[in-house]
Parts: C-alpha cells; structure tokens; sequence
C-alpha cells in the first residue's frame, strides 16, 4: 500500500480540519467523494502503483525491446498464438487462470516449451476478486502456483491481477506469496474494440521502447492482430522479448 497509505492520512488531517473548524455537512460530502474517487481509481489503473508496486515498464529505453503479454489462457486460440509468435522468432509472456491450466495442461506446457515465460493470473479470475478476503486471494495465487510447479516444475514469481485490479487485499496476498506484481503500459484493449485496425492503431500510438503490450490469447481476432503488430515492430526494429528479459528479472524461484 504506497500512495494508499498517504491519502488515507491526508483524509484524516482534512476530516479533524473539518471537525475542528465547525465546517458545513457539505464540505465533509466533498471530502467523502474525493476520497472515494482517488481509492477507486487507484484500484482500476494499476500504473499508478496507488495499492501495490507493480512493474509496467522498462527504464531500460535504450535498446528497442517491447514485451507483449497474454491474459487469460491457456486458450483454444494459443496454439495459433504460438504458431505466430514462432514464425516471427518473437517470445512472449503468458499470464494463465489455474481453472485454463486445468483444461489445457498441455497448451501450457507447449508455451513453456517454446521458449516463452509463464506468469499467474490467478486460479478462478473471478469477477468478484476485487471483494475477495487476503486468504481467499493468498488461496487463489497458490492454487495456480501449485498447478504450474506440478506440470512443469516451475516455481512462478510473476502475477498480474485479474483486470489489472489492486486494493490492500491483494496487496497483502503478494506479498504473503512473494509475487512480483506486472502490469502494462500500453493497453490494447482486444476484448472491448471490434475493429483489429483500430486495436493495432492504438498499441502502435502508444510504442514506446521497454513496454509491455496487454493482449489476450483468448479470440481470433488477436491472432490476426499479433500478426500485423509482429510485422510492424520487426520494421521499426523493434526485438519482441519475455518479460524476465524486458525486466531483467527472473521469472521463477530456484
Ligand atoms: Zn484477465
């Protein structure tokens, strides 16, 4: 809890302000809304670090690299993600659902195999994960972690969570699982924008070396997408890269 942990202080010394200066009911409504307003968009934009730290880029603006990462999976569609990624010589991270991985062992083994790097994207990505107890958020973490270990003997640092939302809660559970928490700069928004061009359109306006690009390797039409972005950044010079290479970090424990 970083920037949490100052609002929540400036909300108490602005409220004994009130207090103590007999102000109007409509001053503390105002103070109510703004704080309920910063805490709930702290919650849904992880790049503000507001709950938790989380990694959305490199500094590392020298060399032209870019990572792009895949929610969601493993899916029907990733193996013709792969098939793409393959024949672009281009290697990515996919951030799996325990619940996908139970469907799908052997997809997730094939991305291991491939070259690319496997994070945790929770068990059940359940829409009600932001109201979830830091036990029953410990719970899921593992869950996934204890499927990954036990197909492929891989212990995984890295966790992204499900809709990129964070409160003390799930700030708490990442540290009790000592997860690395990854985020995004450069949200393509493949789930919600029908037109791939449109999509493509908005990820290359937001290009900037050492970013990470959020797809999902759950539709076709993120397939095609991948495809005409691979072509774009192998023109512009970019190397697509996994994240523990964008970040220098190791993505599982020894
Ligand atoms: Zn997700």
């Amino acid at each position: 809890m970083l920037k949490h942990k100052y609002s929540v202080f400036i909300f108490f010394v602005l409220l004994a302000i009130l207090f103590f200066t007999k102000a109007s009911i409509l001053f503390y409504v105002l103070l109510f809304l703004s704080f309920l307003a910063i805490t709930t968009w702290g919650a849904f934009d992880i790049r503000l670090n507001y709950f938790t730290k989380a990694i959305c880029k490199s500094n590392a603006t020298n060399k032209k690299n870019i990572a792009i990462t895949f929610d969601d999976g493993p899916h029907e569609k990733t193996p013709e993600i792969l098939d793409v990624l393959m024949e672009y010589n281009a290697k990515a991270t996919f951030f799996c659902i325990g619940k996908q991985i139970e469907k799908h062992p052997e997809i997730l083994k094939r991305i291991l195999n491939e070259g690319h790097i496997i994070g945790n994207h929770s068990y059940s990505h359940s829409k009600w994960n932001g109201f979830f107890s830091t036990q029953k958020m410990v719970s899921e973490i593992e869950q996934t972690n204890i499927l990954v270990s036990k197909l492929v003997n891989k212990k995984v640092r890295l966790f992204r969570p499900p809709f990129g939302v964070t409160n003390p809660n799930i700030a708490r559970a990442v540290v009790k699982t000592n997860q690395i928490v990854v985020g995004w700069n450069i949200r393509s928004l493949d789930t919600v924008i029908e037109s791939e061009n449109a999509i493509l359109n908005r990820i290359k306006n937001r290009l900037k070396p050492g970013g990470i690009i959020l797809l999902h390797d759950t539709s076709a039409k993120t397939v095609s997408v991948l495809e005409q972005l691979l072509l774009f950044l192998q023109s512009e010079g970019y190397q697509t890269v996994t994240i523990e290479e964008l970040l220098e970090i190791s993505a599982y424990e020894n």
